[in-house]
């Protein structure tokens, strides 16, 4: 059986990083990745990543705006640690080889992102991601370490209570496989596609949080899903906060700039939660424009000019010719919002750790929590190689002082037992009939606005989804990428959090950061200042809360 010290299961930012930390460490390291490490999601990011670099702007400033963007929800002290480690992160980047845009005078560039008291988002162009992602790449070096291409997790194995490897699917040869691992760290990114409208990719299904949750783990936060204000309308292909934040305007139909009523002194530039409901507010009160695809409201670049939205917004520039025909320099773009992150994950703390012995999480993965209620643009991409870094670091050191893993030759016959299953029905449900039913009903009854009624309703027909989960039926008997086979694994695990977000959705009773409930409108930090924690049960998930931690910030309104 294969073994390793630690296992990293992803390979984007945060997956890299652990894994780069833990090869450092000395151990033995294998990354175990669905996708080709360069197209992991981390490469889509575009806008930037956030650092209190310059001299006008200062590392509390970042913690306040962070701490405010929460809704009170962040952990204060995880959010100091943070902050702290922004500016020599991205100094430790820029060595490692990534270039970013600079000013006149040789500086590191900062835009204006939304939340933010200063412009402190550093940028690669509108790529940023991917120049993160090379420079990460080269300087992890695959000589280094194992790589399990095009492997995607299963299942995790827990034997006395601690977890000792898991299950994976090798898509390449259609092989189950079992890998020893003393340490794990998942790092396994988004789960936006349990939504339809969502600017994720399609391999961002979860899985990770999903394997945690079915090996015991706490999830944390799970009912905090971040819609983005401005998707391209019916592909929903992100148009980045920086369009925003050099500068761009969003208009209604009436040639409003509506923002001057929901957020005056920062318009177009408020957080996103903020931002997403007034353009929803806009469309349902009929100031929107309407479309076969829905309502939507504009976003202009023009009066920027040619030369700042072709150099700085490349891509943007091509996605909107490629995929809405239209050329941002001349016309507006049309946009609505879509999910876009998600601020709940496997519950850790600062050093990447679970409640389960063995198994850590970092990325979007996992849930700190440094987002709280609301992710400020920019912080991902930061978390990702700060908390990363850290996962790596603590699970080689539990590596190298735990016991053998304990395996069994039978786990793997055990585990895969269901799988064998779905093929071997002669009629049952098609996983992407019951994907696509998943996403319609996200979309309808658990959105950017939330009421009692659509959330039982939502749970209602996650839960029939559930049980006709039961009989889901595998027809492809192809071995080499049985896509049949992956979307029904992917789609069960998107099930399972589909219920822990409407579940924790439902129960809480008031509005906060991107939760929010048309029928208790305010933020009632007497009875819901604290984290929800999501764990399975025989029939669902079961619910209990945790305190959150506070330093040197008291809960104000929140008002841009
Ligand atoms: C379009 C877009 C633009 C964004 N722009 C910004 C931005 O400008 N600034 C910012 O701060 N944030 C941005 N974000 C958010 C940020 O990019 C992500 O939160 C972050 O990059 C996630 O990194 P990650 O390493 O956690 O996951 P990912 O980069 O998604 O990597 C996940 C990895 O896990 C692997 N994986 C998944 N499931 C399995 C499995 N079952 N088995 C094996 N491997 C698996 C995948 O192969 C992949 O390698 C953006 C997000 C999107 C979608």
């Amino acid at each position: 059986m294969r073994k390793h010290d630690v296992v990293v299961v992803g390979a984007g930012l945060a997956g890299q990083r652990a894994a780069l930390a833990a090869v450092e460490a000395g151990v033995d390291v294998a990354i175990v990745s669905k996708l080709h490490p360069l197209r992991s999601h981390s490469g889509a990011a575009q806008g930037g990543i956030n650092a209190a670099v310059g001299a006008e702007d200062s590392v509390d400033t970042h913690i306040y705006d962070t701490v405010k963007g929460s809704d009170y929800l962040g952990d204060q002290d995880a959010i100091e640690f943070f902050c702290r480690e922004a500016g020599p992160t991205v100094v430790e980047m820029e060595h490692f080889g990534t270039i970013f845009s600079r000013g006149a005078d040789g500086s590191l560039a900062r835009r204006a992102f939304g939340g933010a008291g200063f412009p402190r988002t550093i940028y690669a162009a509108d790529r940023t991601g991917l120049a993160l992602l090379q420079g990460l790449w080269e300087r992890l070096g695959t000589e280094r370490f194992t790589l399990y291409e095009e492997w995607e997790l299963a299942r995790l194995i827990v034997r006395n209570g601690r977890v000792q490897g898991m299950i994976v699917l090798d898509r390449k040869r259609g092989e189950f496989e079992a890998i020893a691992a003393k340490a794990v760290v998942l790092a396994t990114g988004p789960a936006g596609r349990i939504y339809g409208r969502t600017t994720n990719a399609h391999s961002c299904t979860g899985d990770g949080i999903s394997a945690a949750y079915a090996a015991g783990a706490f999830l944390k936060d799970m009912e905090f899903v971040q819609f983005h204000p401005t998707a391209l309308l019916e592909s929903s292909i992100l148009i980045t906060e920086g369009a925003r934040g050099e500068g761009g305007f969003l208009r209604n139909a009436q040639g409003e700039r509506f923002m001057s009523k929901y957020a005056p002194h920062v318009l177009e530039l408020a957080s996103r939660d903020v931002v997403s409901r007034a353009i929803v507010t806009e469309v349902k009160e009929g100031r929107g424009f309407s479309g076969p695809y829905g309502g939507y409201v504009h976003l202009e670049l023009m009066h920027l000019g040619k030369e700042k939205v072709e150099s700085r917004l490349q891509e943007i520039c091509d996605y909107c010719r490629h995929f809405a025909g239209i050329d941002p320099v001349t016309e507006a773009i049309p946009v609505y919002p879509a999910q876009h992150y998600m601020m709940g994950g496997i519950g850790t703390n600062i050093q990447g750790a679970t409640n389960l012995p063995g198994l850590f999480a970092a990325g979007e993965a996992a849930c700190v929590s440094i987002h709280g209620a609301n992710r400020l643009g920019g912080n991902s991409l930061l978390e990702t190689l700060v908390f990363g870094k850290q996962a790596g670091i603590a699970a080689a050191a539990a590596a190298k002082s735990a016991a053998t893993p304990e395996m069994h030759p039978s786990d793997l016959e055990e585990a895969t037992a269901p799988y064998r299953a779905w093929a071997s029905r002669a009629e049952g449900e098609d996983p992407s009939t019951l994907r696509t039913e998943m996403q319609q009903t996200m979309d309808q009854y658990v959105g950017i606005y939330r009421t009692e009624a659509d959330l039982l309703e939502g749970l209602k027909r996650i839960r029939a989804l559930r049980a006709r989960f039961q009989h889901v039926r595998v027809v492809d008997r192809a071995k080499v990428f049985n896509l049949n086979l992956t979307d029904a694994i992917e789609t069960g695990h998107m099930l399972d959090l589909a219920e822990t977000i409407v579940v924790g959705a439902y129960a809480r009773l008031e509005s906060r950061g991107a939760h929010s409930r048309i029928d208790y409108p305010k933020r009632d930090d007497a009875h819901w200042m604290r984290h929800t924690l999501a764990q399975k049960g025989p029939d669902g998930p079961v619910l209990s809360y945790s305190g959150v931690a506070y330093t040197r910030w008291e809960p104000k309104e929140r008002v841009y």
